[in-house]
């Protein structure tokens, strides 16, 4: 149990505490268990955050990354299920077996993706030094396309599900690591984005409904990453935004007014504020003391409060609170998609690879267009000096014999 007078951050317990999790879970993860590989994403990005991805073999990363593309659902045979597309949270849901091949042979009626898991999982990969190409982008991209709602929100899975803030910001995820943003209808998520923010300048999972501190993150990562928060609210609007969040300081952060505080709200509310370029205006050394209070002195992780139970999300939420306040040498993160910021640096290295591919593809056509075009400019260039000169030349010459 987390003792809150021992203030010391235990960087080692907390390293054993996602290696852990990587390969045994309490009992009351079992209901967790479609959401499996947002666990790992915790547990893998947690060690990226503590700088100790090196505690994980060669081998045992090459597991990883073969057991997500596992639980990608690619297109079968006759593209029926293309829809569907995306990742599934745990082999309970389904399993892909070809390891190389992008086609499975039967699309089982209700196996699909859910958009979670497929951010979570693209994370993940990323997280690990994949270079995404077993990623069946297009099939990925069209999955993804399918949950966007008429209101602008996306649902979680196309069999029917919540629809709110929180997918609108997988999918914005999901687009930005893909390196492609022609799944979304932008100006609907904008739209239900605007809608979706109340009165006190906090943001709800949708129109109408109370300001939340995760909804609030969602929001204002998924216009960042859409590139329209200035677009969409005026200085004062995010001014208003502002004070909501440093409202929901006492000592850590509570997600609503009147909540007690709660470690991951450090990140949810942290972010936020990080990404308004406001972090700095909280008690960063109250937020630290809240969150190491409630550190595990004997297993690591961090819980929710003070003595209760570590759990993976916490443990993380925790860790990435503490990284953007710069504290305990921690990796810095990209507070808009939750991963480290050498993470996504490698993220961006993959789009610049794909960048340069795609224009090598192009680049025998132009080439060609650009040597036919600048063939036919001097032929008839020289044609035309032929035919300026030669007489000039045949007059001349003709002179002066
Ligand atoms: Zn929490």
């Amino acid at each position: 149990m987390a003792e809150s007078n021992n203030l010391k951050f235990d960087k080692d317990k907390h390293i054993r505490f996602f290696t852990r999790t990587l390969q045994v879970l309490p009992s009351r993860y079992e209901v967790l268990d479609s959401n499996r590989l947002t666990i790992a994403f915790f547990a893998v990005s947690g060690l990226d955050v503590l700088n100790s991805l090196n505690k994980l073999s060669s081998s045992t990363k090459k597991e990883i990354i073969d057991w997500i593309y596992s639980l990608q659902v690619v297109p079968d045979k006759h593209g029926s299920n293309k829809r569907k597309c995306g990742f599934r949270g745990s082999t309970t849901n389904g399993v892909t077996t070809h390891k190389d091949i992008k086609v499975a042979e039967v699309a089982h009626t209700f196996d699909s993706g859910h958009i979670a898991m497929t951010y979570t999982g693209l994370a993940c990969l990323i997280i690990l030094g994949d270079d995404l190409s077993r990623v069946d982008k297009t099939a990925c991209l069209e999955g993804l396309k399918a949950l966007q709602l008429k209101d602008g929100s996306f649902e979680s899975t196309l069999d029917g599900s919540e629809n709110d803030m929180r997918f609108i910001y997988c999918a914005s995820c999901i687009c930005t690591m893909l390196d492609d943003f022609s799944p979304i209808n932008e100006s609907l998520a904008v739209s239900y984005i605007k809608k979706s923010k109340s009165y006190d300048g906090g943001f709800g999972q949708g129109p109408g409904q109370e300001s939340h501190g995760g909804s609030t993150y969602c929001a204002i990562s998924s216009l960042l990453l859409l590139n329209q928060l200035h677009n969409a609210f005026s200085q004062k609007e995010i001014m208003r935004l502002q004070r909501w969040c440093l409202n929901r300081q006492k000592s850590g952060f509570h997600g609503r007014p009147h909540k007690d505080d709660d470690t991951c709200y450090s990140f949810w509310i942290g972010a936020s504020l990080k990404l308004i370029g406001s972090l700095e205006l909280c008690d960063w050394h109250e937020n630290e003391q809240y969150i190491i209070s409630t550190q595990d002195s004997v297993i690591g992780g961090f819980g929710k409060w003070p003595q209760s139970h570590p759990d993976a999300l916490h443990g993380y939420m925790g860790l990435c609170g503490l990284s953007m306040m710069g504290m305990h040498n921690l990796s810095p993160i990209n507070p808009a998609l939750n991963i480290t910021q050498r993470a996504s640096d490698h993220m961006f290295s993959l789009h610049r690879t794909w960048h340069e591919e795609k224009l090598k593809n192009q680049s025998p056509t132009l080439t060609d267009a650009m040597g036919t075009h600048f063939g036919t400019t001097v032929m008839a260039f020289v044609i035309g000096l032929g035919a300026v000169f030669l007489p000039w030349i045949y007059s001349n010459f003709s002179g002066s014999e």
